[in-house]
């Protein structure tokens, strides 16, 4: 079926799916074979070029997960892969070549940092970081070997929106890439492509499979561009496996009901948490008071489902009533049905020495929250009891 010029939500449940039906199964079966036979075209000539093999990304459990993906992004093509972190390394090395430069967000997830400081200038590669809250400072980091811009649509774990209009501005005014890491507002609340923007990356383990069952990645962007550097994916190595497939296309289905519901609940607790006495301030860029409001209402479809919070106290008091949540747990990650939390200061952000961690905002009492699905009357009251 053309599902081109469907809506969103049909597109979660009948892109990239087999038609006709395999076997009339109504769900794409798990291929679980490593390889294929490779098959004669129309003149009985074997054809040496049709190689099917896991490891090339071109399974029909890959495909399907393609076609899904890229349609869900508005992208022409996509590729997934065994990590967010693969799909990010792997398409950072593939657009930048050695002697180019990339021009970074500063406050980045912790892997994709940690990537560009320490092994991007060993693979022969350039970065220049820029503050996320001042694009002017753009055009001072440009240089002649410049190739691309990286940013992402929201930052963990202060939720800020950088000014991605101006970001994609520059880059099309100096004939750069524009990379985006759209992991946390997922494609629910934000598409980047028809945005402006040229490569779209996930953290697929996060909010696309949903479940907290499974580590995936995935980068979306045009047909050439995926062209471009599917080699160096299907050489690098980091595929996924087929049954990782299943579950992440499984995931997929339920996307728009699982994020809206996120963003909902996320609202309301961030709201209850505004009137907890042992809270000094609550980060939510569905709030008011949040520094990119404006911006985060003017561009997404919704607000997300992660909240962050300053506790009232010492971090001895902050842990001693955290441990008393009965229903979030502690535990890294995000975008499941779970709701988990975290101090980002014993967590993403303990690598960056306290007083650095200051400047960026994030106190050591600060708390960030992904709120799952459940009821969030449930959850305010189970927060409610730990903070008081
Ligand atoms: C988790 C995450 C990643 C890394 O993804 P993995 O699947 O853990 O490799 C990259 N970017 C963001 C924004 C993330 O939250």
């Amino acid at each position: 079926m053309e599902t081109k010029n469907l809506r969103f939500e049909t597109k979660l449940i009948h892109s990239g799916e087999p038609s006709p039906l395999i076997e009339r199964a109504v769900t794409m079966p798990i291929f679980q074979s490593s390889t294929y036979e490779i098959a004669g075209d129309d003149t009985g000539e074997i054809n040496y070029n049709d190689i099917r093999y896991v490891r090339l990304n071109n399974t029909p459990n890959h495909l399907a997960l393609h076609e899904k993906i890229s349609q869900i992004e508005q992208g022409e093509a996509a590729v997934v892969s065994s990590s967010g972190m693969a799909s990010i390394t792997s398409t950072l090395l593939g657009l930048i070549g050695p002697g180019e430069h990339l021009i970074a967000q500063d406050n980045l997830y912790g892997g994709t940092l940690h990537f560009l400081k320490e092994f991007f200038p060993r693979l022969g590669r350039e970065v220049t970081f820029f503050p996320a809250e001042d694009t002017e400072k753009l055009k001072s980091v440009l240089k002649t070997n410049t190739r691309a811009v990286y940013v992402e649509s929201v930052s963990n774990p202060l939720l800020k929106v950088p000014e991605l209009k101006a970001v994609i501005k520059f880059a099309k005014e100096h004939g750069l890439l524009s990379m985006i890491d759209n992991t946390f507002p997922s494609p629910v609340n934000f598409n980047p492509i028809p945005f402006g923007f040229d490569v779209v990356l996930h953290s697929a383990t996060k909010y696309l499979n949903g479940h907290s069952d499974v580590v995936a990645g995935a980068m979306v962007s045009n047909k050439e561009l995926v062209k471009k550097i599917m080699p160096l994916f299907n050489h690098l190595g980091g595929s996924l496996d087929p049954h990782a497939c299943f579950l992440l296309h499984r995931g997929l289905k339920t996307l728009g009901v699982r994020v809206r519901a996120q963003n909902a609940s996320a609202y309301k607790v961030a709201k209850a948490l505004q009137k907890c006495s042992k809270v000094s301030r609550v980060i939510y860029p569905g709030l008011e008071s949040h520094s990119d409001h404006v911006r985060a209402r003017e561009w997404f479809k919704g607000f997300g489902g992660m909240v962050s919070f300053e506790f009232d106290g010492t971090v001895e008091q902050a842990d001693a009533a955290l441990k008393k949540l009965k229903i979030p747990r502690l535990a890294p990650s995000l975008g499941g049905i779970e709701s988990l939390y975290v101090r980002p200061a014993t967590a993403s952000h303990s690598g960056v020495p306290r007083l650095e961690r200051e400047k960026l905002g994030i106190k050591d009492t600060l708390v960030r929250v992904s709120i799952g699905l459940e009821d969030a009357d449930d959850l305010i009251e189970d927060f409610i009891q730990a903070l008081n």
